[in-house]
């Protein structure tokens, strides 16, 4: 058996029981007091040649590979919680009132410890340097990974990885690769229209903002259908609209408030060039004056498809062909780690853990306050991170 993973087996109990403290003791975006106490006691038991402090609670571990210079690598976890009140009966269920590890940030960090152990024991066996990142406020914009990058602590790094569990209903430990687009862009736009009030019997007096914002909604509506590659995906909806005060009476302002989400630069730059359009348009045929607030998010995660294949071809002749499988279409969501890659200009991978649920529990979706994992899966996440890793420094 692939050495790596016969250590995350062997040292699962330990795993498991980190999980469970951190599971039971959640902390949101930059308050991870605790939890960066915690990894940092037990980088430092499992003797790590450095601890790094890139930001209050962020941590970064370095392992040096005695075989000599080489590469650096940088492993990526995320470690907050989120504003949500547990709804599950386990018996290591949040104790903190209305906050939980609902996206699985627990389960990450309790593997990149694993991977911390796995391989300061492993060090005689490859050249270069292990960066084990724990980044913070990976939930709370504009998120961690940015702050961890401006240190200077990552410029030393070659190429990222990071993994992100995925609640499923089987295939238990199953490690999701894809080359390129793996998970959206996330902006939000902010829309007022000044328009001009008046009675609601003489419309051609005033310049009406709820007819206007209602133009806005349908054209931003149309960006898809018209603007965008039909192989491209832009989401693009319009989810507050706010504004008027009375049946008789013409509005004077409107506020809209949307979210852009797309897979690739090109299709976020077009949406987003087509939204400054309309609103010019639009402020022209209704004599409104509209001002659009565009905030930028996280950038679309673009997987390195040569480090997708390194990786993939170390997991076929290590663990078997059937220890990863392709992702056939990109995650849904959005995830800071793709700043790795773009604001450093070197390549990254972001993989998708299958991580199952509780046996007896529905299979819910991350931040649901029912989300559950089966820990079996935190066996397979170590090695993959760790494989991924070593794939790139014993070269
Ligand atoms: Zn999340
Ligand atoms: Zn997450």
């Amino acid at each position: 058996m692939n050495k790596v993973l016969n250590e995350a087996i062997s040292i699962f109990d330990d795993v498991v029981e980190i999980r469970r403290d951190i599971h039971s003791h959640p902390e949101q975006g930059n308050k991870e007091f605790r939890t960066s106490a915690i990894i940092k006691e037990k980088l430092n038991e499992y003797g790590v040649d450095e601890i790094l402090s890139p930001t209050e609670t962020g941590v970064i571990g370095v392992i040096k590979g005695k075989k000599g210079e080489g590469k650096t690598v940088g492993l990526r976890c995320d470690m907050d919680a989120l504003p949500v009140e547990e709804e599950t009966n386990l018996p290591f269920k949040s104790q903190v009132k209305g906050e939980m590890h609902a996206c699985g940030h627990d389960m990450h960090v309790a593997m990149m410890l694993g991977n911390a152990r796995i391989l300061c024991k492993m060090r005689d066996n490859f050249t270069g340097t292990v960066k084990l990142i724990f980044e913070p406020s990976e939930e709370i914009q504009p998120g961690g990974a940015r702050k961890i990058i401006d240190s200077g602590m990552v410029d030393d790094v070659d190429a990222f990885f990071g993994l992100h569990v995925n609640p499923t209903k089987n295939d238990v430990g199953k490690i999701c690769l894809r080359k390129g687009s793996t998970a959206t862009s996330a902006d939000e736009v902010y829309i007022k229209v000044h328009g001009k009030s008046g009675h609601g019997s003489t419309p051609h007096k005033a310049n009406d903002a709820i007819l206007a914002a209602c133009q806005l909604n349908v054209l931003l509506g149309q960006i898809q259908s018209r603007n965008i590659d039909p192989l491209e995906t832009c989401i693009l909806t319009v989810n507050v609209i706010e504004g008027g005060i009375k049946s008789n009476v013409i509005a004077d302002t409107c506020n809209l408030i949307a979210t852009i989400r797309a897979y690739t630069q090109e299709t976020r730059e077009i949406a987003i060039q087509k939204i400054h359009d309309i609103c010019r348009g639009v402020e022209k045929i209704s004599g409104c004056k509209v001002e659009e607030d565009i905030r930028l998010g996280y950038d679309a995660m673009i997987n390195d498809s040569r480090l997708v294949e390194i990786i993939s071809d170390y997991y076929k002749k290590e663990l078997g062909g059937d220890f990863y499988k392709k992702m056939e279409e990109p995650f849904g969501g959005s995830e800071d780690f793709s700043f790795f890659s773009t604001k450093t200009g070197k390549p990254a991978v972001l993989m998708f853990l299958s991580a199952g649920h509780v046996k007896g529990m529905p299979v819910s979706t991350l931040h649901s306050p029912n989300c559950t994992f089966d820990e079996e899966a935190m066996k397979y996440g170590m090695a993959a991170m760790t494989n991924a890793a070593l794939a790139i420094l014993e070269k």
